[in-house]
């Protein structure tokens, strides 16, 4: 007996159907009213048509475009109702969250998305980054406030993680005697969490999920989208950048304009390495891949101006991705091209693993402390179709995120930092699997290799200096 959160009227257009979109489709089915006829699925890629014909889904075999969206979408929707679920790669999430809300209809995604070509036919790196991107939609929403919702970047990662800050935010106050309310507005969070004293928060990710086969070399192996993890892995290194660092980067570069709280590094993100810490691996090395939240999380808990703030924390991912998604980033970069075969690790190929999502808050009174998600693809089985571990820790947080926005249908644009983590969690839980907090005394400073000199600053173990490896 699965909870009902409500009933979508009008049409439901599902943009992509690929792995997220596949395994967010049971959810919905599981969890909404709505009219069976009214689901639509816009999918290009024929391959997956098999998929939606078996499933008795309609679609329409398209690629959304530039050119195209205002026709295309137009003659699915009805204005005024309804819900559009862009789970798919090469759209834009701005244009298309403008058209949804001048229409009236709901409208979640994943990531700021750009069109296709943009990732690599940009030259200008600063372009490229997600906080360019992301500003274009923070622009939107001060240009056109409030009005019908739409969520930005409501995954897991940018999405649920957000809610896991503010959780591990209580869960810190609470095991250090403090006020652990949960504090009315962005300021009260803020305050709170430089209160605590945490000086940053790493998304550490381990996933350890594998199958029998050996990669193949040529392969480009991974758990969720190929395509999205190679365009955010060319993308430049980019952080959240904190008030308590005292170095900047050589090969770092600010912003001049906009929320101001993120800086980018010249270098692909998924050959930067930075020293993390998860449960399973304890330290391990993650990849500083670009991410929304990284920024998203920077600026919603800063005090003061954007200019000159009193307190900002550093945030990045720190992403160890599965082990054949390592060995096909080694080979990607070492080979200076793309492997023409992706592979997406299918849940009933899995043989083993996890994938153990949370932030990491260091530098307060008990060191680090590590909140998340720790789900096996065992589990997930269990929980819910057509998914493996990391594809269920997303498509749970877009099905989390549609209840929060069919709960709150005129909240304009909004970012998962912006919404009532507890509800969303509340909905999200069930299938996460074990969610645990785990302190440690791991600092970027232990256990390093003692033989050869380098430039890091004992003063604070928690500057990015001493997390960026050398
Ligand atoms: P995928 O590569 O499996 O699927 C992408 C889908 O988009 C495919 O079905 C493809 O045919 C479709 N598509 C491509 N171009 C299109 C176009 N022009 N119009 C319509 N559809 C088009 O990717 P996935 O793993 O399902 O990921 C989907 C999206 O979710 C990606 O943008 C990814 O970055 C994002 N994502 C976010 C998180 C998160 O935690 N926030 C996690 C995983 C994936």
């Amino acid at each position: 007996d699965y909870p009902k959160y409500g009933r979508i009227d009008g049409t439901i257009v599902m943009i992509g159907f690929g792995s997220i979109a596949k395994g967010t489709w049971p959810l919905i089915e599981r969890h909404f009213d709505y009219d069976a006829d009214k689901f639509v699925v816009i999918e290009p890629n024929a391959a997956n048509h098999d998929a939606l014909r078996e499933l008795g889904l309609r679609f329409v075999p398209e690629a959304v475009t530039a050119e195209n969206y205002r026709d295309l979408l137009g003659g699915l929707i009805e204005p005024g109702k309804g819900f559009v679920v862009n789970l798919s790669v090469d759209t834009s999430s701005l244009d298309l969250m403008k058209f949804c809300r001048e229409q009236g209809v709901l409208y979640i995604d994943t990531v700021v998305e750009p069109w296709a070509g943009y990732y690599f036919d940009t030259q200008d790196n600063a372009a490229r980054t997600n906080y360019a991107l992301r500003q274009a939609v923070r622009d939107e929403k001060a240009a056109n406030p409030g009005g019908t919702t739409a969520v930005s970047c409501c995954g897991a990662n940018p999405g649920m993680v957000s809610w896991f800050v503010k959780e591990a935010l209580l869960t810190l106050a609470r095991d250090t005697g403090k006020d652990a309310e949960a504090p009315k507005d962005r300021d009260g969070w803020a305050r709170l969490m430089q209160g605590l004293g945490v000086k940053g928060v790493h998304i550490a990710e381990r996933d350890t999920q594998a199958r029998a086969l050996p990669r193949p070399r040529g392969h480009f192996v991974n758990t969720w989208s190929v395509e999205g993890f190679i365009a955010e892995g060319f993308q430049p290194a980019e952080l959240g950048w904190g008030t308590h660092e005292t170095w900047f980067p050589e090969n770092g570069h600010s912003h001049e304009t906009g929320c101001r709280a993120g800086i980018w590094l010249e270098r692909p993100g998924a050959i930067t390495r930075v020293h993390t810490w998860c449960p399973t691996p304890g330290p391990q090395f993650g990849f500083l891949v670009t991410h929304n939240e990284a920024i998203s999380i920077s600026d919603f808990y800063t005090v003061g101006a954007p200019e000159d703030p009193e307190f900002r924390p550093t945030c990045h991912y720190a992403y160890h991705p599965c082990d054949d998604a390592v060995l096909s980033l080694h080979e990607m970069f070492g080979a200076g091209r793309q492997q023409t075969t992706h592979e997406i690790l299918d849940v009933d190929e899995i043989v083993t693993g996890i994938d153990e999502l949370g932030v990491l808050l260091y530098g307060h009174e008990k060191n680090a402390m590590w909140y998340g998600s720790r789900l096996s693809n065992e589990e997930t089985k269990a929980l819910a179709p057509y998914q493996n571990a990391t594809g269920l820790q997303v498509t749970s947080a877009v099905l989390a995120g549609m209840v929060w926005a069919l709960e709150n249908p005129e909240a304009g644009i909004v970012e998962t930092d912006e919404m009532d983590h507890a509800r969303c969690l509340e909905v999200q839980r069930p299938y996460l699997g074990p969610v645990e907090a785990h302190y440690t005394d791991w600092t970027p400073l232990q256990d390093r290799w003692e033989h050869f000199p380098e430039d890091i600053d004992e003063s604070d173990p928690w500057l990015f200096r001493n997390v960026l490896a050398s």
